[in-house]
This record gives structure tokens, C-alpha cells and sequence, in this order.
């Protein structure tokens, strides 16, 4: 048996955080991570960027066993947590056993699990881990295909089509919403992406998913629902997240994710409870300025909540408030999500955009309230919609013009 005050099931940048906030306020803590994957906290946020050559692995790799063992860190790589007895504070991972008395689930997400892949392992790729950026990279500097078909709506997809765009690929992106991020915009928003996509040589089809894959030579054949056929080198696959808790064993309430309060602190089905805690990807809070219970998938929010998650398990008592933000490029357009950005989620929204189509904003409103925008060639403005949604202020929506 191993004994731990403070364990930690995942050592991403929520576990990470966690675990050296644990270290700077308890300096005789006996502090473990238990990861599933060989590696050492790597920066997601860099994967593509490595993928095209731009970083080396050494800018990649964030943390290294010198980082660890100067925390007094124990760093369990390749430990794969299958069950938790919470009332006896058990954590079973492989033949070992781990106890603790307290507990951080920072588990993260993982790839939705695609039919399609199995059958060609060689052609089909993910992008969700280091391994996984690593196996398409050294494809894309062996093989260097000429035509990808990427499937999916969201930030995956995304990176992948800026990977392809930057390799000179021709690529098509297959989605099954009416345009792409149809939960985002409005119909201003989306001739502003045909824009985008047109000026990249994307071709788009939607409302279609995959129906059937099969290899004719050395190419893909990709039939869709609606009929078409698509050959194509490669398939890359951004078809979502689903979070990582099967571990809990159905003793945590959950949702998208772990329900947790602005303590970080899991909420369980039953009386037991205390002593667990959840951050990053795999929490789910209430969001104080939209009132919703959310997961977000970003850096900073994995950051910043497994700094509070840590805090707390110390017993500090300062409840978690941030406002999410995420930046990325579209095609080389600066993209930044902020907040609560969903046409379902909001009660009413609203857009702008310039008339030369370099800026588009579309803002989300809960009461009159301003709780999340999406701007696309506007990210510039980050700051302020971020003060507008923390000042929790009636806004005024001229303030938001682009022309
Ligand atoms: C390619 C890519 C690009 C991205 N770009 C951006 C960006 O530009 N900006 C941005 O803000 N965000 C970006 N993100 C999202 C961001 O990286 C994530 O939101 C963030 O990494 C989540 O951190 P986390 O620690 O909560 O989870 P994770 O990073 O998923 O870490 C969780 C860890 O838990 C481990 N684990 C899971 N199950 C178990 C188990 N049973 N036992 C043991 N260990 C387990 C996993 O192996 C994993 O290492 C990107 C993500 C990807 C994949």
C-alpha cells in the first residue's frame, strides 16, 4: 500500500498546478500524481505548433523529473486509475493500491470513441496527446499525403485544418452541423467562416457525417450518409471530448462532467464526501456570471482551477471565480472564446461585424448581462468583454460596434 496526504489522478496542467500549490503550502506533505500517460506535463496548447515543426519537444515539454523531485513530487507515469473505494480512500490503479486523505480528480478529457478508426490505424488520426501529435507528425514528414478529409465542428478540427493548411494539403472538412459552430454564431457569423474557409481553399460539407470508410489502393474512400464520396490520404478526426471519471463508480454526482462547488470540492450522491476534490477539464461548476453548470476545456481555466483546487485542499476557503478564455487561429484569423458562448446556453444575442469582413463579435446576454462573446479578428477587445462580464453591469450593446 501507498500512503499519501494529498494524491492527484491525472497530471495534466489542473494536477500539475495543483499538486505545486499543495507543495508551497504544505512543505511535509507526502504528494503523489498518478498518470495514465508515459510523460512528464507537456503543453497541449503547443501540440500543433509541434506538429509543424515550428517547437522542438524541449519547448513542448514543461516539467522534467528535476521539476518533480525538488517539489517532492511522487510522479507515477503509466498508471492507469480503473476504481476508487472512497469510503475506505482507495485508489486502485494496475495491481496497486494508493491510499490517500485527500483526493484531486484533474482526469481531463478523452477522444469520443470513433467506429471508423479501427479498421485503418495507419491513416486515421487523433490529436489529443503528445503520442498522438508525435504519430502524425513523423506521417506528415514521411508521407507527405496531398489530400486530408477532417471530421468534426470544434477546436480539433481547427488545429487540424491549420497543420493541413500550413503542409500545403488539400483539405475538406466533413461536419454534421448546418455550418460550422452553428451553437455559436448567427448567419453573419457563418458567411464570415465561408469567407475564411474560401480564401484557405477549404471545402466544406455539412449537415453529413461518415457512413463508411474503405481503402481502394493507397487511397481512402470516405462515404457519406448524404451519399458523397470523398477520396482522400488521410482521415483526422476531431469529434469531441467525453471526460474521464468512470473511475467514480457512479459515487460522485456528475453531469459533463464532475458536479464540483467554487471550492473545487466534488459533490457525492451520498453522505461521504469531505475529502474530494475535482479541477480542469473534468469539473463541472457553476459558472457565477452565467448561473449555468458548465466544463470548459481550456489552459488557463485547467490552470487557474487546479491553483484553487489546491488552495482548498490546504484549507484556504477563497471560492474560484474567472472568467474562461481561450485564443487560438482560425486559418490565420485570431479567434478568442470568452466566457459562456453559447446561442443555448444565453438568453438572447447579438453580433457585429466590420464591412471589409476583418471583424465579427457575437455576444451572449443573460438578464441584459453580458456572460460570453466570440471574436473572430477582434481579439483585441478580450479585455474589455472580460471587465464587461465580471462587472455583472446591464450593458449597453452600441459599445460593441466594429463598423
Ligand atoms: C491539440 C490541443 C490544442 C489545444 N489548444 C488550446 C489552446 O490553444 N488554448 C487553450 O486554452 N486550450 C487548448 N487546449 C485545451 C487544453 O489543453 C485543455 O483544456 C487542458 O489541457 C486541460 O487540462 P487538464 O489538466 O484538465 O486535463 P488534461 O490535459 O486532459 O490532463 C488530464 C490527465 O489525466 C490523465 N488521466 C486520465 N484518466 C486517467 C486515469 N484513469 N488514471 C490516470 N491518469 C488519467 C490523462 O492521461 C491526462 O494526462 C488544447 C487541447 C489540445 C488537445
Amino acid at each position: 500500500m501507498l500512503d499519501y496526504d494529498y494524491l492527484i489522478i491525472g497530471g495534466g496542467i489542473a494536477g500539475t498546478s495543483a499538486a505545486e500549490t499543495i507543495r508551497r503550502a504544505d512543505a511535509s506533505a507526502r504528494i503523489a500524481i498518478l498518470e495514465a500517460e508515459p510523460d512528464f506535463l507537456y503543453s497541449k496548447v503547443l501540440l500543433p505548433d509541434f506538429v509543424k515543426g515550428e517547437v522542438d519537444l524541449n519547448k513542448v515539454m514543461l516539467r522534467s523529473i528535476v521539476n518533480y523531485e525538488k517539489n517532492r513530487i511522487d510522479f507515477y507515469p503509466e498508471t492507469v486509475v480503473s476504481k476508487i473505494d472512497f469510503g475506505r480512500r482507495d485508489v486502485f490503479a494496475d495491481e496497486r493500491v494508493f491510499s490517500y486523505e485527500k483526493l484531486l480528480i484533474a482526469s481531463g478529457g478523452k477522444v469520443k470513441v470513433w467506429k471508423f478508426e479501427a479498421g485503418f490505424p495507419d491513416k486515421v488520426f487523433r490529436l489529443q496527446t503528445l503520442v498522438d501529435a508525435t504519430r502524425l507528425k513523423e506521417f506528415l514528414e514521411r508521407r507527405k499525403p496531398a489530400r486530408a478529409l477532417v471530421v468534426g465542428g470544434g477546436f480539433i478540427a481547427i488545429e487540424f485544418m491549420n497543420i493541413f493548411k500550413h503542409f500545403g494539403i488539400q483539405t475538406k472538412l466533413l461536419s454534421r452541423d448546418r455550418f460550422f459552430w452553428a451553437n455559436f454564431l448567427d448567419e453573419r457569423g457563418h458567411s464570415f467562416l465561408d469567407n475564411i474557409f474560401g480564401d484557405s481553399k477549404i471545402e466544406i460539407v455539412t449537415s453529413d457525417e461518415v457512413r463508411e470508410i474503405s481503402e481502394r489502393e493507397d487511397d481512402l474512400e470516405v462515404l457519406t450518409q448524404g451519399g458523397a464520396g470523398i477520396a482522400t490520404d488521410i482521415v483526422a478526426a476531431g469529434i469531441g471530448l467525453l471526460r474521464n471519471f468512470d473511475f467514480a463508480g457512479g459515487v460522485l454526482n456528475t453531469g459533463r462532467g464532475i458536479f464540483v462547488d467554487e471550492f473545487m470540492l466534488a459533490e457525492f450522491k451520498s453522505g461521504l464526501g469531505g475529502n474530494v476534490w475535482a479541477a480542469g477539464d473534468a469539473a463541472e461548476y457553476v459558472d457565477p456570471y452565467s448561473g449555468r453548470r458548465k466544463v470548459f476545456g481550456n489552459w488557463t481555466h485547467g490552470f487557474l482551477t487546479g491553483h484553487a483546487a489546491g488552495l482548498s485542499m490546504t484549507g484556504s476557503k477563497k471560492p474560484f471565480r474567472s472568467v474562461a478564455s481561450y485564443s487560438v487561429s482560425f486559418l490565420g484569423v485570431p479567434v478568442a472564446v470568452i466566457g459562456t458562448v453559447d446561442n443555448q446556453l444565453a438568453e438572447e444575442a447579438f453580433s457585429d461585424a466590420d464591412n471589409m469582413g476583418r471583424k465579427y463579435g457575437r455576444f451572449f446576454l443573460k438578464g441584459g448581462k453580458l456572460i460570453g462573446a466570440l471574436l473572430l479578428g477582434a481579439q483585441k477587445d478580450t479585455p474589455r468583454v472580460i471587465k464587461m462580464i465580471e462587472s455583472g453591469e446591464i450593458i449597453d450593446r452600441n459599445i460593441f460596434k466594429f463598423t
